[in-house]
């Protein structure tokens, strides 16, 4: 598989440090509120990688954080801690903000058919990792104490800008207007390893440290969890763009400071879900969460359509009228699949079936190419082979896609049996109030016998008593009207 990694800023051959295997982290979500239709943008892109390197045949651990501390207003160190933001904003503790949030995501997930991690670790979870890695990175000179907090000395690298080579000025990035620049700082991209002297000190959560008590900065977790869980090596660390710079340059900085040698191989990051209006925001505008597209009657699952249908290193625009393009062709494709026989109880076509496949395999291995991907469903249903083969395909491919081909099509397809039996009876529902009608008036009875007869006289081509027929019954004031499902009458 080729794999752009935003290390070496190319594509590469995708090659594990162990055969076989693949560690994997990715960063979560800051539960102080609902993630917005473009943090999970970033989550779905890494579940189909994830996804298609398990279906590829590669043993994977994925590890995701869950930052429940230390992530304050601005990526730059400065501000307040944004769980504590919520939790003021909700009047409510730090771990209960936390809590209900991180309930949230996970529901949201859910609704996109996002997998859950193996290894889920809430940041307050891993402190004592946190403390000795700071520790050692003291005794190795990599750290320094100023005005009561840790800092990492970025002076001491070699290479501190990994995905871009930054201006000073765009060190600048990220700081909120109004916020004065940390003066404790010895070099301007020092960062914070450990807080025990904040502007804001209600901060709620804090543990005791040689440093005194305080708690620890973003960045730091993420190097902490990983390594717990993943060892000193790292095959892929994910996230969103807005993360290469400073948390994921942070990371390599501590984590290979630490380690002493290279530490994770590939760097992949999703470009980011903006609005036409530009950038996504929590606060400002309209808040687009799942629940809103729920809300405004979208299903989920072409929210998800719609981000496969564009590739994770382009920026995608969001609108309303974007969804409803999608919802068309989403309703299309899923009608296309109902029409497919599930019960042909013919054999799949193997030649086929593999070479359709190629096609799909193809498309990912060439650095996760969704659209593509999307396309082989279409091939898929456009090839002449059976339905057989075509269903086995698509449920393969959904695997990996998760866009609820399969399921979707047998609710359509129940749905529409189900009208079809509605219609049924609604037919059988009016003959037999008719034969009622009928049986209650004789006057109706003798149209109706009158209506039958003229049936029967036209189908002898005795048109002449099919005419005197009606003609009787004119004379009778009943009217007689032919249409394309038989013959009605109206009494004048
Ligand atoms: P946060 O909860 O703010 O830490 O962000 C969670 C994830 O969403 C991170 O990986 C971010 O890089 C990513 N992210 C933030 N904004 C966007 C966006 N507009 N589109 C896609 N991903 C985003
Ligand atoms: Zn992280």
């Amino acid at each position: 598989m080729q794999l752009y990694n935003s290390a070496t800023h190319q594509k590469e051959e995708f090659i594990p440090h162990e055969p076989g295997k693949v560690s994997m982290y990715t960063c979560g979500p800051t539960v102080y509120h609902f993630a917005h239709i473009g943090n999970l943008r970033t989550y779905m892109m890494e579940d189909v990688l994830e996804k298609y390197l398990r279906y590829a045949g590669y043993d994977v651990t994925r590890v995701m954080n869950i930052t429940d501390v230390g992530h304050l207003s601005s990526d730059a160190d400065e501000g307040e801690d944004k769980m504590l933001k919520g939790a003021r904003r909700e009047k409510k503790t730090v771990m209960e903000i936390a809590k209900f949030y991180t309930d949230a995501f996970f529901a949201d997930c859910e609704k996109l058919n996002i997998k859950t991690p193996d290894i889920v670790q809430p940041a307050t979870g891993c402190i004592d990792e946190y403390i000795h890695l700071i520790e050692t990175l003291m005794e190795k000179g990599y750290a320094y104490e100023a005005g009561g907090n840790i800092y990492f000395d970025t002076s001491r690298l070699e290479k501190y800008y990994i995905f871009n080579d930054f201006k000073e000025e765009d060190l600048d990035v990220g700081v909120r207007e109004g916020v004065e620049a940390d003066g404790n700082k010895r070099n301007k991209a020092d960062f914070v390893l450990w807080f025990t002297k904040s502007k804001f000190d209600d901060q709620e959560l804090k543990w005791p440290s040689p440093w005194g008590v305080g708690y620890p900065g973003w960045h730091i977790e993420c190097s902490g969890i990983s390594m717990k869980y993943l060892g000193d090596t790292l095959d892929i660390h994910c996230g969103g763009i807005d993360n290469a710079f400073p948390h994921h340059t942070n990371e390599i900085a501590q984590s290979e400071a630490y380690i002493g040698h290279p530490w994770c191989k590939y760097w992949v990051h999703v470009l980011h879900l903006n609005t036409t209006g530009g950038k996504m925001s929590k606060s400002k505008g309209e808040f687009l969460t799942v629940s809103l597209l729920e809300e405004k009657g979208y299903d989920p699952m072409v929210y998800r359509f719609f981000c496969l249908q564009s590739h994770y290193r382009k920026s995608l625009v969001f609108s309303w009228e974007n969804m409803d393009n999608a919802t068309i062709a989403y309703n299309k494709l899923i009608t296309r699949i109902a029409a497919l026989n599930p019960d042909s109880g013919e054999a799949v076509d193997e030649t086929a079936y593999e070479s359709l496949r190629e096609g799909f395999v193809k498309a990912l291995d060439n650095d996760l190419n969704t659209s593509l991907a999307v396309t082989a469903i279409y091939d898929v249903l456009k090839a002449k082979v059976n339905d057989a083969t075509k269903l086995a395909l698509l449920s393969n491919f959904d695997t990996v896609l998760s866009v609820g081909l399969l399921d979707h099509a047998a609710a359509l397809r129940e749905k529409q049996a189900a009208e079809r039996a509605a219609a049924e009876e609604a037919k059988r529902a009016a003959a037999e109030a008719e034969a009622a009608a009928a049986a209650a008036d004789p006057f109706v009875a003798e149209i109706l016998a009158a209506i039958e007869a003229r049936k029967a006289a036209k189908k002898a081509k005795n048109f002449a008593e099919a005419d005197r027929i009606r003609d009787e019954l004119a004379a009778k004031g009943v009217t007689l009207t032919d249409t394309a499902q038989g013959t009605t009458y109206t009494i004048n």
